[in-house]
């Protein structure tokens, strides 16, 4: 027996539910890239994601998935022989630091903890340490996906500042952007890159970069620079050349759909409906956990992401059986544990499309698995996530 049969929840952390509006935005025929329509949507398209990454500094597209982002920040700053510094907290900084190995870089790492974001303390002691600043760059994601820990970018700059240490920070995005706050220019950030398919709710294959002044300098020199991935390339005045070649117009017209539904939403409220979804599926999980069932995967409250959330079961109980009941007696398409923390947990995804219904459904498949399993779990998950919503979402605020 299944009650799946319905409207599938895909609930991974990317890609992510893709609007109607957005895959009927790219349901058209192809048309010239030399003139047109087209032109004007890229120059749109970029203005939105500077307003998005909140900076003055220019932005390109890539067709490409985020690792084509990760090459893209590096060989357009670095040289042969130069140190990057890794801030580990999770798997995803550690998976951009490995890009850079090819091409010749030499990869340095904070050791992080996956259960806790970047300590800024051991940050700044560590850039102390390189008197001759052989570091030249620092990489670090906003939001970890497999560990789901959010980190404090501006802390971040404030450690590397007080180590006075003049190395670019380079932020990924990818698990964050359109989810939570992120201000480029107001946070000392010097290079940004995001993807497609997660906050912004579009199918993967693009990938956002946003250059600062200082980083735009360094390009000046940098020796790992080749034609495809090249900034300068891509600001000649040939449409085309933004994109080094055919420009992947379907997915154009649907970024120009996805970023019109952020902008009519309003940055603010998309981003406070995510908090709050996320305050409800943390509600749920504390409750489930209260008996040791489960856990968070990141200890401090304070450090959870608002897209994502990383849950850590109990080594009596295999989250797979769990994923299944989801998956195919109810329709609902949890992620899987990645990482050090492989086959010892689940993630729920709460980024991009999503909305009451969709996060509270989903906490109700997971709560009957639950049930059906006959795992040891509190209960009451359910009803904690939608006090949670019911307390937070006043009946007489504005709607919108
Ligand atoms: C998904 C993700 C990536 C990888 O993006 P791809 O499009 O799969 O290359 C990188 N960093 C973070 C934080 C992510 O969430």
């Amino acid at each position: 027996m299944t009650v799946s049969n319905g409207r599938d929840f895909l609930a991974i952390p990317g890609p992510t539910v893709v609007p109607d509006q957005v895959l009927s935005a790219m349901h058209r025929p192809a048309i010239d890239i030399y003139s047109g329509p087209l032109v004007a949507t890229t120059e749109s398209c970029l203005a939105d994601l500077r307003r998005l990454f909140c900076t003055q500094g220019d932005a390109y597209i890539y067709a490409a998935n985020g690792h084509g982002a990760w090459e893209a920040a590096l060989t357009n700053t670095l040289s042969r022989g130069d140190q990057i510094l890794v801030l580990e907290s999770g798997r995803f900084a550690r998976n951009w630091g490995e890009m850079g190995v090819l091409p010749g870089l030499e990869v340095v790492t904070l050791e992080g903890d996956w259960h806790a974001a970047v300590d800024c303390d051991q940050l700044t002691a560590k850039l102390v340490k390189d008197k001759a600043h052989a570091i030249k760059a620092i990489l670090v994601v906003q939001v970890d996906t497999a560990s789901g820990v959010v980190n404090d970018i501006p802390k971040i700059r404030a450690a590397i500042d007080r180590a006075g240490h003049p190395a670019l920070l380079m932020v990924d995005c990818i698990a964050s952007l359109g989810t939570m706050p992120f201000e480029m220019d107001e946070w000392g950030v010097d290079v940004t890159l995001t993807g497609s398919q997660k906050g912004l709710m579009m199918p993967p294959g693009l990938s956002f970069v946003a250059v600062g002044k200082r980083a735009r300098e360094r390009h000046q020199t940098a020796n790992l620079r080749t034609r495809y991935w090249d900034w300068t390339q891509r600001d000649g005045p040939a449409h085309y050349m933004k994109y080094c070649g055919t420009p992947p117009e379907h997915m154009l017209f649907g970024l120009r759909a996805a970023l019109d539904m952020i902008f009519d939403e309003g940055l603010n409220n998309v981003f406070e409906r995510h908090r709050l979804l996320a305050a409800s599926v943390r509600s749920a999980v504390s409750v489930w956990g209260a008996d040791g069932l489960f856990d968070f995967n990141i200890s401090n409250p304070a450090e959870r992401a608002d897209s994502v959330t990383t849950v850590v079961v109990n080594s009596g109980f295999d989250p797979a059986l769990l994923l299944d009941w989801c998956e195919y007696k109810a329709g609902v398409k949890l992620g899987i544990a990645i990482g050090d923390l492989e086959g010892q947990g689940f993630r729920i995804a709460h980024m991009g499309h999503v909305n009451a219904p969709m996060v509270l459904g989903a906490l109700g498949v997971i709560e009957a698995a639950l049930i059906s399993l006959q795992w040891p779990f509190r209960a009451g998950g359910v009803q904690a996530a939608a006090e949670q919503l019911g307390k937070s979402v006043s009946a007489d605020s504005p709607v919108s």
